[in-house]
């Protein structure tokens, strides 16, 4: 795609030896671009262990022509930044063009360990892929994903990465005035599902994508042809499916609700993207939904495996003509791939809820994790509490417990519990001490994140930074951390939403 105005950016030397493979390789999927200038940008938070690991310097970062960069405003020497180009299913309808809107992928930089990653603002400035929308963001919304994605970091879930939050100076339009920002984040890359959904309508470009994509995620598939019986494409399109059931039933296990999961916010690379009205359960529900535009539920907390389903299927669409020239025949190889999808999402989930329960062999008995669930749900358990609760039980502690679940509906399932425990062999206090390192004890209460955002947004980070370092150490006992355990009071849960208005 051709430049619509002439970049005339500041430039600065620092973030030097940014490169730019996406662009170079796949110039039909981009539009060279700059950022807004923003009126007076103050670095509110930056990320200086990811800084480090990827070879940045943090006291040039927090320089002017630092927070230049990082907001958008001035353009790293020998960096073309651009919009990316990319569909996506929106709430099951079909949005041909949608593209970076607000955001810009400024280049790619290789990691300490030798990893390519992608350095992109979002809340940035118009571009050609702005339609209606003014192409800012918002201080909220964009410490909400530098703490969510950090806190999924920790956790040990695929994710983008937070480097940094500028605020812009600019007073942008929402319910009210609020104060702009830009987020800067790290991506092993910006590929969606949407970006091939937009490619396969071109045409041309969808090979060259496909195989950049494999190049960059899968490069062990290179060494297939690209015809033939036993081409990479559909090998790509079953590693994409591996790598979204493993993400999806991590979300599942931890209790997390990503909020939008339109295609154009799945990876290619099985990270977690796009942090707008997502949240993490408090009371075990699986109809739970925080986005207050998601009216009908598809994004339930308990249909994100079979959404995220749905979006492989429209991946697999864009595939079939690269996977076999016979229609039929490209139908049929997607068709039993996507259906394993199933399995492969089971035995993630059944491995990490063995995990979560202290058992080291498989769960043979599904029902033991089923009627957990059930009696979670009916009670309104703490889906965190509940797990270090179970643990708690195991070292002769169960006031946690029976905070939860009244004693006389939990008592026949701990028996089996037990039971099935007691097979393994194992000390009860180190089954709990096992238990302990897979279930957080810290996860972004939503309480908590909702007030810290709000001081944040008036000038005065210091909860949010508290929050940022306790949900950064999700399974690290402190006692001055106590209040990070509390569930949030039943009068917050019954009304909390998140906005995607971000
Ligand atoms: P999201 O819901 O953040 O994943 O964004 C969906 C689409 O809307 C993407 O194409 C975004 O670039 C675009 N978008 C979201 N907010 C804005 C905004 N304030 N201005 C322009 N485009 C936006
Ligand atoms: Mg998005």
């Amino acid at each position: 795609m051709a430049a619509i105005e002439e970049s005339t950016a500041d430039t600065a030397t620092i973030v030097a030896g940014l490169e730019s493979t996406f662009a170079d390789e796949l110039g039909a999927l981009t539009v060279p671009w700059h950022g807004a200038a923003a009126p007076d940008p103050q670095l509110l938070v930056v990320n200086e262990r990811l800084a480090a690991s990827l070879r940045l310097d943090v006291t040039a970062l927090r320089s002017v022509d630092g927070v230049g960069v990082l907001s958008g405003s001035t353009v790293p020497v020998g960096a073309t930044p651009v919009a990316m180009a990319y569909s996506g299913h929106q709430f099951g309808g079909y949005a041909p063009i949608l593209g970076d809107g607000r955001a810009l992928l400024l280049g790619e930089l290789v990691s300490s360990d030798s990893q390519r990653v992608d350095l992109h603002l979002k809340g940035s400035g118009r571009t050609p892929f702005s339609r209606g929308g003014d192409g800012y963001a918002v201080v909220g919304p964009m410490l909400r994903e530098y703490l969510v994605s950090e806190a999924m970091y920790a956790l040990g879930i695929p994710t983008t990465r937070a480097l940094s939050v500028v605020a812009t100076g600019r007073h942008v339009r929402r319910s009210g005035a609020e104060p702009g920002a830009v987020l800067a984040r790290v991506a092993s890359s910006h590929l969606r599902v949407g970006t091939f959904e937009f490619a396969a309508r071109q045409g041309e470009v969808l090979q060259p994508l496909a195989d950049y994509a494999i190049a960059r995620h899968y490069p062990e598939l290179t060494e297939l042809p690209t015809s033939g019986a036993h081409n990479r494409y559909l090998r790509f399109f079953e590693d994409v499916v591996e790598a979204q059931a493993s993400l999806v039933a991590r979300w599942m296990l931890v209790g997390f609700v990503h909020g939008v999961m339109n295609t154009d916010n799945t990876t290619i690379s099985g990270e977690t993207i796009d942090y707008g009205p997502c949240a993490f359960l408090d009371a075990f529900d699986p109809s739970a939904v925080f986005s207050s535009i998601d009216r009908g539920g598809r994004y339930a907390f308990g249909n994100q495996p079979a959404v995220l389903k749905w979006n492989l299927a429209r991946l697999a669409e864009t595939l079939l003509t690269l996977i076999d020239s016979t229609p039929d025949e490209a139908i049929s190889a997607v068709s039993a791939v996507l259906e394993s999808f199933d399995e492969r999402y089971e035995d993630h989930y059944a491995a990490g809820m063995a995990a979560k329960l202290g058992l080291t062999l498989p769960i043979l008995d599904r029902t033991l994790v089923d009627d957990l669930l059930t009696l979670l749900a009916e009670h309104g358990a703490d889906w965190t509490g509940s797990f270090r609760a179970l643990a708690n039980e195991l070292r002769g502690n169960s006031a946690r417990l029976d905070d939860l679940v009244p004693r006389e509906h939990i008592a026949p399932w701990l028996q089996r519990w037990q039971g099935a425990l007691a097979e393994q062999g194992h000390k009860a206090v180190e089954t709990a001490s096992a238990m302990d390192r897979v279930n957080p004890l810290y996860i972004p209460r939503n309480h908590q994140l909702d007030a810290a955002l709000h001081a944040a947004t008036d000038g005065d980070l210091v909860p949010f930074e508290k929050l940022l370092e306790v949900v950064t150490h999700p399974f690290d006992r402190r006692d001055e951390w106590a209040d990070y355990t509390e569930a949030a009071p039943q009068s917050f849960s019954e009304t909390f939403q998140t906005f995607c208005g971000t």
